[in-house]
């Protein structure tokens, strides 16, 4: 009884990505008097280039000593909030945004929590990207939806392979996700791609999960286009959050917002079942939610200006350093996001198995820390952040040449 009980947790349960890091974290050297460079973790508000704005910081005191946001926030999100958000998110589209069409979430891991849970029914499954945001599939299996994956395509700069998804939908599936700018890839979908996107999913009669996080983090020739604008074409639901914009992750602001101009949603019953959900649940404090206005509205263009310009020249730097280095590529200029693939060529070294196993011995010997590719579902890739202090970068890949050229298959 109780080793199968053990046998249907691992079974169900995904290897998350902290998880992953402290186990690479576990070979690190402590005798190596070189500091250690995270190239694996997800955050970048512990460096000095990515603090957030002081307009931030005044709106959260001027909530504070307003003393209007001390009670329990309203199920859908603060009224003020919500009208924010659909305001700022209105302004890249060809439709109006309203505040019945934005539900505040604890960041977008809620909104994913909640759309997956809400979507879910028996025999159902869902569309995911390969590589994807791991909670996509975690959240996809606890709530037992299929997940059937689709691939992005390196050598096509990340586009999603669209005869795949023709092929792996049916009257079941429920929704398809799209991350754009991508996670975990760094590129951004052309605006013909997203219309070829948009069109799949009408014809298939799925809805699309629009994963914008990243929205507005691109440093390309091109700009962020929102999947909402194909919201008539089929019905978008967009998760976003100040999280990664705004560099504050952890006051856990996000929402979830409806591009559905013929309003089937509703018709369908999945804006009521949205509302449900969160009124069983519980939204981000009353506090930040009372600051939410404020950010949005005053933040100046050169806060955003300032930290994507950081973005973009450690992006390049690692582009640039990682195809110096034999056995690592990187195939596709990173347009966007904070984070790259690199995909590893494992027969160009000796006794090094896996991606897995380069990690863990690069950690150990080099005091570098990357994500193994298994964490986002891509064997033998590495994810890396180039949201870090840029100085850090040369010192980094350095090290990583090093430990290529201990480990190089002696060619004849
Ligand atoms: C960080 C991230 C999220 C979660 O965002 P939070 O607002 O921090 O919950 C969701 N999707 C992607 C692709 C992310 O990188």
């Amino acid at each position: 009884m109780e080793s199968s009980l053990k046998n249907e947790k691992e079974g169900r349960v995904s290897v998350t990505n902290r998880d992953l890091i402290k186990k690479i974290s576990e070979n690190l050297n402590k005798n190596d008097a070189r500091s250690v460079i995270n190239l694996g973790n997800g955050d970048p508000t512990p460096y000095p280039s990515f603090q957030t704005t002081l307009v931030a910081e005044e709106a959260l005191l001027n909530s504070l000593h307003s003393n209007s946001f001390n009670g329990y926030p309203p199920p859908f999100g603060l009224p003020a909030a919500r009208r924010a958000i659909a305001k700022h998110l209105s302004g890249d589209l060809p439709h109006v945004l309203l505040e019945e069409d934005v539900f505040i979430t604890s960041g977008a891991s809620q909104a994913i929590e909640l759309l997956l849970t809400v979507l879910a029914r028996p025999g159902g499954n869902i569309l995911l990207p390969r590589p994807v945001f791991p909670l996509y599939k975690a959240r996809a299996e606890l709530v037992g939806l299929e997940v059937r994956e689709f691939d992005l395509l390196p050598y096509r700069d990340w586009e999603a392979d669209l005869d795949a998804v023709e092929a792996l939908a049916d009257d079941e599936t429920i929704a398809m996700v799209v991350i754009n700018p991508g996670y975990p890839t760094g590129n951004l979908f052309t605006l013909d791609h997203m219309q070829k996107i948009a069109e799949t999913a009408q014809r298939k009669g799925i809805i699309v999960i629009a994963d914008e996080v990243y929205r507005h983090i691109v440093f390309g020739n091109q700009e962020f286009i929102p999947m909402g604008i194909f919201g008539s074409l089929t019905p978008v639901l967009t998760v976003g959050s100040l999280s990664k914009r705004w560099l504050i992750p952890g006051w856990r602001l996000g929402w979830i917002a409806a591009s559905d101009p013929n309003r089937l949603l509703n018709k369908s019953g999945i804006i009521e079942s949205i509302q449900k959900y969160l009124c069983m649940t519980s939204s981000p404090a009353t506090l930040i939610q009372g600051a939410v206005a404020e950010i949005v509205e005053r933040t100046p263009t050169d806060f955003f200006d300032k930290t994507v310009k950081t973005i973009r020249e450690s992006a390049e730097k690692c582009y640039k350093l990682i195809n110096e280095i034999p056995c690592i590529t990187c195939p596709t200029k990173p347009q966007g996001c904070m984070f790259l693939m690199m995909k590893l060529k494992v027969d160009m070294l000796e006794g090094i198995e896996d991606e897995l196993d380069f990690c863990c011995k690069l950690a150990k010997e080099e005091s570098v820390i990357l994500l193994p590719g298994i964490g986002v579902g891509l064997k033998n890739w590495m994810r890396v952040t180039f949201a870090i202090e840029p100085s850090y970068i040369d010192d980094a890949f350095g090290r990583i040449k090093a430990f290529y050229l201990r480990h190089a298959k002696k060619t004849l």
